[in-house]
């Protein structure tokens, strides 16, 4: 039924870039099989899944959105995508993104964007809109994202569906392409906050595979997820996460899913969280430092495409034709930050200097972790933008993760649940939840509670 409604809907939404028909259809057939044979199955086992093109699944094309890697077949499935088959889950194909998860609207896929359901004359956010958007538009009822500075919660926020990222080192990052490594982080996105915690629990836990897993026990995510009331939570309201920027509409829409949460039984204070005002700035000094390094591997010798290997020209300049060819502007100019950046004599000046920030980021965190169970904001400034409106200001788009990302920076876990339509637009809002490092379970219990 799924593959069905992609026929109808797709070419209308783009969410997809590549569809696994026949392996998802044998997955469909050995759980079926399982079930007359009386297995005790998984709850998600049977379940149609869209995973983000950034995590690699054995034999599957995977391009992260970029010309780059096309052709390119992975060997081996990502630590995530193990688990999904382990537990059952068909996984129908992969979405499109921003090229290497660099963007807030997808526009930056070398494929062509993809289509908000709601308009599709708008973005469905990104880098993940393709999977945000095959929720949306009842595509899929599952689906995979990674998120490295918001591209899980922005694009969960514009779509009406739910996004979680979860705490640094919950989820695998084993066969997720880097972009910025101490940031990237998969999880869930879904329609309903208990979906969302069912997946998460299948794919979040410790994996010898990555240095940076943590090894203890997943938060009981799937019980918080069936939370009615919040009795004894304390929330804090990010007071510097509003204000100039933020669209009318996306801040009644988030005032009152704050009135909300003192209905529902929290006890609701402002706190102030001095340097996220920095976060932006920080972020879009050590993402791209972090990138510069990792795409290092993209030479035209390893993966994917190869240009000018015409017997004229040196391995070098095969190199540099490649990268010419095969990086869209975006990632061109990441890399040229990021170098930039790190160069001596630089160094200290731009990427020691954002470390430093990034310090003062989580101690922010840590301190307003002792007066409250969990922060709240809006998840982005505004609703929606329309495709095209934003492409030549790349520090209008850059706005987007405003509010995200100082959860990247710290570590800590973070979800966007749908909080009604705007007025202004009627287009989607979003509720911005934040949680202590390994607390993912009380995102889930506010983000139950408010659905
Ligand atoms: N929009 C942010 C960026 O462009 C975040 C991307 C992401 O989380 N992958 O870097």
């Amino acid at each position: 039924a799924h593959l069905d409604r992609i026929a109808k809907v797709d070419d209308r939404i783009h969410a997809f870039l590549h569809l696994d028909v026949d392996g998802a259809m044998a997955t469909a057939r050995r759980v079926d099989e399982k079930s007359a044979a009386g297995e005790t199955l998984g709850p998600l086992a049977g379940v149609p899944l869209a995973l983000k093109d950034v995590l690699a699944m054995k034999d599957v094309p995977t391009t992260c959105g970029s010309r780059i890697l096309e052709g390119w077949r992975p060997p081996y499935d990502a630590t995530v995508v193990r688990r999904l088959r382990d537990a059952g889950l068909v996984i129908l194909g992969k979405t499109n993104m921003d090229e290497f998860a660099m963007g807030s609207s997808t526009e930056n896929s070398a494929f062509g964007p993809t289509r908000n359901p709601w308009d599709t004359d708008r973005i469905p956010g990104g880098s993940g809109g393709g999977s945000s958007a095959s929720l949306a538009s009842f595509q899929a009822p599952l689906a995979i994202g990674t998120d490295t500075g918001g591209s899980i919660r922005q694009p969960g926020s514009v779509t009406g569906t739910v996004g979680v990222k979860p705490t640094y080192g919950g989820v695998s990052r084993y066969g997720l392409v880097a972009f910025s490594s101490s940031l990237d982080q998969a999880g869930p996105c879904a329609r309903n906050v208990l979906d969302a915690a069912l997946l998460h629990s299948v794919i979040a836990g410790y994996d010898p595979l990555d240095s940076t897993s943590i090894d203890m026990p997943v938060p009981p995510v799937v019980v918080a997820a069936q939370a009615t009331d919040l009795r004894g939570m304390r929330v804090g309201v990010v007071k510097e996460l509003g204000g100039e920027g933020f669209q009318p509409g996306v801040e009644q829409r988030f005032r009152e899913a704050v009135d909300l949460l003192s209905e529902l039984g929290a006890e609701v204070v402002e706190v102030s969280c001095p340097h996220f005002t920095y976060g932006l700035a920080a972020y879009y000094l050590i993402a791209p430092s972090e990138a510069s390094s990792n795409l290092a591997r993209f030479d035209g010798m390893r993966y994917g495409l190869r240009t000018g290997d015409d017997g004229r020209h040196s391995a070098e300049d095969v190199m540099t034709l490649t990268r010419e060819a095969g990086f869209g502007a975006e990632v061109k100019r990441r890399i040229m930050i990021g170098t930039y950046a790190l160069s001596s004599g630089y160094y200290d000046a731009y990427y020691g200097q954002a470390q430093k920030v990034r310090t003062l980021i989580s101690r922010d965190f840590d301190r307003a972790f002792e007066q409250v169970d969990v922060l709240v904001s809006p998840t982005t400034p505004t609703t929606a933008f329309r495709i095209g409106e934003r492409v030549d200001d790349p520090l209008a788009m850059y706005k987007a993760d405003l509010c995200t990302i100082p959860s990247n920076l710290a570590g800590n876990a973070s979800a966007s649940f749908p909080a009604g339509l705007s007025p202004d637009d009627g287009l989607p809002v979003g509720l911005h939840v934040m949680a202590p490092v390994m607390a993912d379970d009380r995102l889930y219990r506010v983000g139950a509670a408010v659905e």
